[in-house]
């Protein structure tokens, strides 16, 4: 029998996991999170996501997330598909067309960090988390009463902690679900991505929209605009031989941006990193009272932003099964059923679009780069496939797919 007194530990305060504390918290359910990063240098991290969906918008804003994130953010209305070999536009979808869907008919441009800090401050509100900075969780015991977490703090100091269930939100290394054995079942791609951060307006000297996917045989990329003023950010493949000192080095970036678009002046870089791209999920999202969620149970290329946005639908969808359990309404199996409702959502819509997005954007073949762009530009003209087309990369047709699965 669970004890439902016990709260609910998460691991890891990224966005999914402080999403899941900030659901539970305002149905009055109490949760230990545990982050090993120092508070002082919490939100210096390296850039990550940043291009927040209708669908995940509308649940932001039923945490009362919206506003904070509105004001920090960018509305990007379009997004537009350009062919590097043409140096032309061959698609252009508009939000718009899910007017009659959403409340958002746009995607929010607003990173990562700017998203953990404002819903750490509300999450801090309202006491009902105990947040844990600079602490490492170790391992887990569970048995039919609750479960057992081993933490550090900084100076080595252990503590076991007790709650009713455990959640992995700890990112893609997930130590719960590799002690648990569960499979990561996947593959990782053979190069590596660039991401460059660059002070230069390039709505202005080119007409990029704020997000642009950019399909070219040699070397695709995408390109986003992030905060004011000119902040955008690149995306290139790097040979994965090349070594990382080689592909950050000033000299490659500025012939890699050179050859984006020329200028007569090199560009002014301000961040740069590497980063290696997977596509694994979990063979399970749920092990008796550990539960996978966000990054921890699925890791997908970033082309197209959908794997913290199908993060915090796991927290969401999860929040709403704890609190049915830990309230009383209803016994763990629906579990179960968040493992299938959320495993479904990973492969059928999260890896099945991003792998078709990296496949418009790499293609090299001439014929099918050709029909592939020809399909997308005929979807982005007829109003009926641009808006499915839409509901699709939105993520809400995601959400009623999975609310249908028992
Ligand atoms: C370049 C790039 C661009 C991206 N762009 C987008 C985008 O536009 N839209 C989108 O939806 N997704 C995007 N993503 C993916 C997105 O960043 C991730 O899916 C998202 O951050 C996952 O959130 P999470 O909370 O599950 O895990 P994370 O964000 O990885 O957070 C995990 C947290 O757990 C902590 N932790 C880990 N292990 C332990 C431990 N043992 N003890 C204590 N704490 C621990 C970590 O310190 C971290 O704070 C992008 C990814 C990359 C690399």
């Amino acid at each position: 029998m669970t004890n439902l007194n016990k709260p609910v530990v998460i691991i890891g305060a990224g966005p999914v996991g402080i999403c899941l504390a900030l659901y539970l918290a305002q149905k009055d359910i109490r949760s230990i999170m545990i982050e090993r990063l120092d508070p002082q240098t919490f939100l210096d991290q390296e850039p990550r996501a940043g291009s927040i969906h209708p669908a995940t918008l509308e649940m932001l804003d039923d945490l009362g997330l919206y506003e904070r994130m509105e004001r920090r953010g960018l509305i990007a209305p379009t997004v537009q598909y350009w062919d590097r070999e043409t140096d032309s536009i061959f698609a252009e979808f508009d939000h718009a067309v899910l007017k009659n869907d959403t409340r958002f008919p746009y995607v929010l441009q607003c990173e990562r960090t700017k998203i953990i800090d404002e819903a750490m401050q509300v999450l801090r509100e309202t006491k009902m988390c105990d947040v844990r900075m600079s602490t490492e969780f170790v391992s887990f015991t569970q048995n039919e009463k609750g479960i057992e977490a081993l933490i550090t703090d900084n100076a080595g100091n252990e503590e076991r902690i007790s709650g009713s269930y455990i959640v992995s939100a700890e990112g893609g290394r997930s130590i719960i679900r590799k002690s648990l054995g569960i499979e990561f079942e996947g593959y990782t791609y053979p190069e590596r991505t660039l991401t460059v951060a660059v002070c230069y307006d390039f709505d202005k000297a080119h007409g990029y929209a704020y997000r642009n996917y950019l399909s070219d045989p040699e070397q695709w990329s995408n390109l986003f605009k992030w905060t004011q003023p000119e902040r955008w950010r690149v995306h290139f493949p790097t040979d994965i031989q090349d070594p990382p000192e080689k592909v950050l080095s000033d000299e490659y970036i500025q012939t890699q941006l050179q050859r984006f678009l020329p200028r007569d002046q090199p560009y002014e870089v301000v961040h740069r990193t590497t980063y290696t791209v997977h596509q694994r999920i979990a063979s399970t999202f749920r092990s008796g009272r550990a539960i996978l969620a966000g990054d921890s149970a699925h890791v997908n290329s970033p082309i197209g932003g959908m794997g913290m946005n199908s993060g915090v639908h796991d927290a969401i969808n999860l929040g709403q099964k704890l609190c049915d359990i830990l309230q009383g309404r209803t016994s763990d199996e629906v579990l179960d059923r968040y493992s299938r409702q959320r495993r479904h959502v990973a492969v059928n819509h999260t890896k099945a679009q991003t792998e078709r997005n990296k496949k418009l954007l790499a293609e090299k073949d001439p014929a099918v780069r050709k029909k592939n762009h020809d399909q997308v530009k005929r979807t982005a003209e007829d109003s009926k496939l641009c808006r499915e087309f839409m509901l699709r990369t939105s993520l809400i047709n995601s959400v009623k797919e999975a609310a249908e699965i028992l």
